[in-house]
C-alpha cells in the first residue's frame, strides 16, 4: 500500500474561491511532476457561496493508483496532512454552510500535522486565537497581507506559488521545491511567480505547538434533529408579537432585540468588525434600518447595539451613518471576544473611550475586495508607509508591484 496525503484549503467564499482553487491544482500538478497522482477538488456542501463564508478545497495525493482511489472513495478526507488558511480570521474558527456549529481550523490536522497560515500578526497571536487541539501540531506561518479579490475577480499578487513553495519546505514528501517551480513555470509561464515560490521556501517560519497552547473555549455546537423529530412540512415559527417596545426575547418594555437564527450564527464570516462610539451617535436609525443581517438590539435608552454574534462584518452601516468616526472597522484579530460594545460603554463611559481609541487606531491591514484598478498597490504603499510591510525598498509601480512576492513576504 502507498502513501495518501491529504490537504485541505480553508478560504472566504467568493473572495478566494479562486486563489483555493489555484493552489490545490498546483498541488496535483507539482505533486504530478514528482511522480505522484492526485486530484483537486471543492466542497460540494460548500455550494452556493456567499461573500466571507468560510468553505474549502482540497487536494488528494497518493504515490499510487489504488491509494489515490481508496482516498477518493470517501467524500471529503477525515484528517489531513496540512490546512493552509488564507486568511488569518479564520483562526478564530469556521462556520461553513457545510454543517451547524463552530469548527477549530485546526480540527482534520493529523497529529504532528501543519497549519500553513498567510498572515501578518505574530504566531503567538494566531495560536492564541486558534482552539486548543489534543495532539501537537505545527504552525508554519508565511507573512502576507490577505489576499481578497472581488467577485470573480483574481488578485495575482503571488499567494498561490508562494503557499507552494511553503509546502515544499513543511511536508517535502509531498512536493519537492523543483517541482513546484516546473509546476509553475508549465502553468504560469512566470519566472516572478517562480522566485516568489522559492522566496516563500526560504522565509516560511515554523513553531510546535503544544495541547496546552490556544483558546480553550469549546466552540459551540448544536444537536440536530432526527428525521423523525422533523415536524410535518415546513414551517418558519413567526416573530412573537408584543407592543411596539416590547422585547420578544425578555417580554419586557424598552429596547427590542429582533429573534435571529439560533443555528447559524455567522460570524466567522467576518474579518472586519464596527467598533461603535456611542457618546457621538445622534439615533438617526439609518444603521438599524440598512444592516443587511438586522444585527441591531435596540437599547432601552434609543442606541443601536450591532449584536457580535450575528454582524458579518459587511461595513454598510459605517458607510450610511452621518456621523464622522461614529463608526470604524477594525481587523477582526484586533478582537478576543463578542461582548457588547454598548453594556461596556455603559458601564464605564471613560474607560470605553480609551478602549474605542486604542481599536480605532490599530491599522485594518485588509480591504474588502478591490472596487478600482491599482487599488492592490494602494493598499501596499499605505502599509509599507505605516510600516506593517517591507517591500524591499523597491517602488511599487502603476501597474503592478514591482515583486508582488517581496510585498506580500513582507521583505
Ligand atoms: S457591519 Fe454593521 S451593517 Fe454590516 S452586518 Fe455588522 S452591524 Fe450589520
Ligand atoms: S447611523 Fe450612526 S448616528 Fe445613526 S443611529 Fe446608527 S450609529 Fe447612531
Amino acid at each position: 500500500m502507498g502513501r495518501l496525503f491529504a490537504v485541505e484549503i480553508v478560504y472566504r467564499g467568493i473572495f478566494q474561491k479562486n486563489l483555493a482553487k489555484n493552489i490545490s491544482r498546483g498541488i496535483v500538478l507539482a505533486a504530478h511532476l514528482d511522480g505522484k497522482m492526485g486530484i483537486s477538488f471543492g466542497r460540494y456542501g460548500d455550494s452556493p457561496e456567499r461573500n466571507g463564508i468560510p468553505a474549502k478545497s482540497f487536494a488528494i495525493v497518493a504515490t499510487d493508483e489504488e491509494t489515490l482511489q481508496e482516498g477518493m472513495a470517501k467524500y471529503e478526507p477525515k484528517e489531513v496532512d496540512i490546512s493552509i488558511v488564507v486568511d488569518d480570521t479564520l483562526c478564530k474558527g469556521v462556520e461553513s454552510w457545510a454543517w451547524y456549529g463552530l469548527q477549530p481550523i485546526n480540527r482534520l490536522l493529523t497529529p504532528g500535522g501543519t497549519l500553513i497560515f498567510t498572515a501578518m500578526p505574530a504566531p503567538e497571536t494566531i495560536i492564541g486565537m486558534t482552539h486548543r487541539k489534543e495532539s501537537p501540531y505545527q504552525l508554519a506561518l508565511l507573512r502576507g497581507i490577505p489576499s481578497f479579490s472581488g467577485l470573480w475577480v483574481y488578485k495575482n499578487d503571488h499567494t498561490e506559488v508562494r503557499v507552494l513553495g511553503a509546502i515544499a519546505k513543511v511536508l517535502p514528501e509531498l512536493l519537492s521545491l523543483q517541482s513546484v517551480e516546473l509546476a509553475i513555470q508549465e502553468e504560469w509561464h512566470d519566472d516572478l511567480k517562480v522566485t516568489s515560490a522559492r522566496k516563500a521556501f526560504e522565509r516560511v517560519t515554523t513553531r510546535v505547538v503544544s495541547p496546552s497552547e490556544g483558546n480553550p473555549e469549546k466552540p459551540y455546537e448544536f444537536e440536530l434533529p432526527k428525521w423523525h423529530e422533523l415536524r410535518e412540512g415546513l414551517t418558519i415559527p413567526a416573530i412573537p408579537v408584543g407592543g411596539a417596545m416590547v422585547d420578544p426575547q425578555t417580554q419586557q418594555t424598552g429596547g427590542f432585540r429582533p429573534d435571529r437564527n439560533p443555528t447559524f450564527k455567522k460570524f466567522s464570516t467576518r474579518t472586519m468588525r464596527p467598533v461603535v462610539d456611542f457618546d457621538t451617535c445622534v439615533k438617526c436609525t439609518l444603521c438599524w434600518l440598512q444592516c443587511p443581517d438586522s444585527c441591531f438590539d435596540v437599547t432601552p435608552d434609543g442606541l443601536y447595539d450591532a449584536h457580535m454574534e450575528s454582524c458579518c462584518g459587511c461595513g454598510v452601516f459605517e458607510a450610511v451613518c452621518p456621523i464622522e468616526h461614529c463608526i470604524t472597522m477594525v481587523n477582526e484579530t484586533a478582537f478576543a471576544d463578542n461582548a457588547s460594545q454598548w453594556e461596556a460603554w455603559k458601564q464605564d463611559k471613560t474607560a470605553y473611550q480609551g478602549w474605542v481609541k486604542e481599536k480605532i487606531e490599530h491599522i485594518p491591514a485588509r480591504e474588502h475586495g478591490f472596487r478600482i484598478r491599482g487599488q492592490y498597490e494602494e493598499a501596499v504603499k499605505e502599509l509599507a508607509k505605516a510600516g506593517v510591510v517591507d517591500t524591499g525598498g523597491e517602488e511599487i509601480t502603476e501597474r503592478v508591484v514591482s515583486d508582488p512576492g517581496e510585498a506580500s513576504a513582507g521583505g
